[in-house]
């Protein structure tokens, strides 16, 4: 057999032990602490103080639209595969948005983290259409929590599939997500559980406050564990048949197969006593617990992170070796590809 030129060598030659060479050395740097330590304070904060900005997004107002343009930007900006999901209600067409990281391995498993960017004053005097609601508790916090972890989980690469979902009317009694489940159920969509973020962002101002986690018992213990895990936190988890927020339609009840939680700073009984500004012109950016509001959307990175299960960076290959084992046979067939071609030549 005569000897290769060099510089005629394969391309696999050059890129087989790259290959190695980065999935060694990111085996072991990727770490669940090391992630969610990536969400940005100040970024968290930017998303709230933007949407604030809008005045209302109360569903049949200019503020709306411009949210919806808002949260969609900004997931493209991370490079999301993102689209609107439109439904009729109340007389106008109204949009949800989705942004989807496709998973490597079981990419028709589907997990979902949503959140409501609508707001309402409707217990302020005056009309929900002229009130300004600039709902920043309700759920501007959650909305912002959504967004910055789909912007340090889209780093990565997943073994299921991870949506990021804004969505919409929910004070109009959650039709936007009502119209997205029904539509993902018709297309059969495997949606096996859903991470609702509303009201993250109020407390007592004292790190005795706790985040409930209120929802469907796989899903309640999977939170209450990886908040516990990774975040300084206390936590409390009440195992409850999901009502009241978009998650009520991924609900075990609701959705065959699927599982769903909220994450909300008071249960809605100590709401009425624990937040006064609850659907009010005065549930300002300025009274959120920012270090709070963060520990929280960390918790819920931890849950994704948990739930999807990590495969990568993103553009650089896999080192969780399950997915190895998955391109072992690949990399094998080029490897003898390049032998009989060393043979031929
Ligand atoms: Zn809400």
């Amino acid at each position: 057999m005569p000897p290769q030129r060099p510089g005629r060598r394969p391309a696999w030659r050059l890129a087989l032990p790259l290959l190695l060479a980065a999935a060694g050395a990111s085996a072991g740097p990727i770490t669940v602490p090391d992630i969610v330590a990536e969400l940005s304070a100040s970024d968290y904060r930017g998303y709230v103080e933007d949407l604030v900005g809008f005045g209302t997004r109360w569903y049949a107002t200019d503020g709306n639209a411009a949210a919806t343009d808002y949260v969609r930007d900004t997931l493209v900006g991370f490079g999301l595969d993102t689209r609107e999901h439109r439904f009729d209600y109340g007389g106008v067409t109204l949009a949800n948005v989705e942004a989807t990281l496709p998973g490597l391995v079981r990419p028709d498993d589907i997990f979902i983290l949503g959140a409501h960017f609508d707001s309402i004053a409707s217990r302020s005097p005056g009309k929900p259409s002229a009130n300004d609601a600039p709902g920043a508790d309700d759920n501007a916090s959650g909305t912002a929590g959504m967004l910055e972890i789909a912007s340090v989980l889209s780093r990565y690469r997943f073994e299921a599939t991870i949506r990021f979902i804004g969505f919409n009317a929910e004070e109009q009694g959650m039709k936007g997500s009502e119209a997205y489940a029904e539509d993902a159920w018709s297309a059969g969509e495997r949606i096996l559980g859903m991470v609702n973020l509303d009201m993250i962002g109020r407390t007592d101002g004292t790190a005795a406050e706790d985040i409930e986690v209120i929802g469907d018992a796989d899903l309640v213990a999977l939170l209450v564990a990886n908040i516990t895990a990774f975040t300084s936190l206390p936590v409390s988890g009440h195992v409850e048949t999901p009502l009241w927020s978009d998650h009520q339609w991924f609900a075990a009840g609701e959705y065959p197969g699927s599982e769903s939680v909220m994450l909300i700073e008071d249960e809605l009984w100590e709401l009425w006593s624990t937040n006064l500004d609850y659907h009010k012109t005065s549930d300002t950016a300025d009274k959120l617990d920012y270090g709070f509001a963060l520990e929280v959307s960390r918790g819920a990175a931890a849950a994704m992170i948990d739930l999807a299960g990590l495969a990568g960076f993103a553009g650089v290959p896999v080192p969780v070796p399950a997915v190895w084992l998955l391109l072992l046979p690949g990399l094998l067939l080029m490897a003898r590809d390049g032998r009989c071609r060393a043979r031929r030549a």
